[in-house]
This record gives structure tokens, C-alpha cells and sequence, in this order.
């Protein structure tokens, strides 16, 4: 569980594809996860965290959004 670097904020705001299997992020407003490609509405970065992996997310509590469905 990490801050959000610039570059994954960018991959995030853009909802680039590129970056799915690279990290995940975490909304700690909705304790909700997403790949970087969600097309849902992007989280104010202060409320952003990444993740690794699935694990690594469900570990801090968070679960799957159901609409980009992380794996
Ligand atoms: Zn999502």
C-alpha cells in the first residue's frame, strides 16, 4: 500500500489500459478497488492509494469494484 505516484495518477486520470497488471488503486472514501482503466468517476488523489496486487488490497480490507472487476 503505497501514496500514488505522478505517474500512476496520470495512468489513472487518463484510464490508461497500459497500466492494468501494474498496480491496482484504492479509494479509502468507498474502500473500493479498480484497475487503472476503471472508466468509473476518478477519486480525489488524496483519497487514493495503490496496491500491487488483489491480495495486497483485500489484505488492507478493500474489495473488488464491480465494475472493472480487478483480478
Ligand atoms: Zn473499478
Amino acid at each position: 500500500m503505497a501514496e500514488i505516484s505522478d505517474k500512476y495518477w496520470q495512468a489513472i486520470c487518463e484510464s490508461d489500459a497500459g497500466f492494468d497488471g501494474i498496480f491496482l488503486y484504492g479509494v479509502k472514501t468507498t474502500g473500493v478497488y479498480c484497475k487503472p482503466s476503471c472508466k468509473s468517476r476518478n477519486p480525489l488523489r488524496e483519497n487514493a492509494i495503490s496496491f500491487s496486487n488483489t491480495n495486497e488490497a483485500e489484505s488492507a480490507g478493500f474489495r473488488a469494484c464491480l465494475r472493472c472487476k480487478p483480478a
